[in-house]
């Protein structure tokens, strides 16, 4: 195994929210580390040191295949340990602060997408898909 593209491949996976890539790079990365492997540089810019590295991939290794197994049992592909907060992804209009809250309202398309945004959550409002009716049509 390359731990460093590892590594990449893993946050790559994370930022597009393919979580059955997070799931398994986690996975093999912790096995990798968990047999004595060299650990990734885990900081881009900055040499921290394989200690400082090997406890950091580690931390982040279990923290994702946790969420992504969160996301991947989830039949609608929500972690509920996240708390909910929805932005619609066309008008940044806040939602509700439930899911199911959500829903009723006519929210549709809700996905969790918790890399560079204050919101964990983006959906499709209703007030768009009035103004856009084939947006949000994948609930
Ligand atoms: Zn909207």
């Amino acid at each position: 195994m390359d731990p460093q593209a590892t590594w990449h491949a893993l946050l790559s996976a994370w930022t597009e929210g393919d979580w059955q890539e997070v799931f398994d790079l986690a996975e093999a990365l912790l096995d990798w580390l968990a047999k004595g492997g060299f650990p990734p540089e885990a900081n881009a810019g900055r040499r921290m040191g394989a200690d400082w590295n090997r406890a950091v991939a580690i931390a982040a290794c279990e923290f994702s295949l946790g969420r992504a197994g969160e996301v991947l049992s989830d039949p609608q592909g929500i972690p509920r340990s996240v708390p909910f907060s929805l932005t619609c992804a066309s008008c940044n209009n806040e939602g509700p602060s439930s899911l199911e809250t959500a829903v009723a309202a006519g929210w549709k398309g809700v996905i969790y997408t918790p890399a560079g945004l204050s919101e964990s959550f983006l959906g499709h409002c209703p007030d768009c898909q009035k103004r856009e009716p084939d947006s949000g049509s994948a609930e």
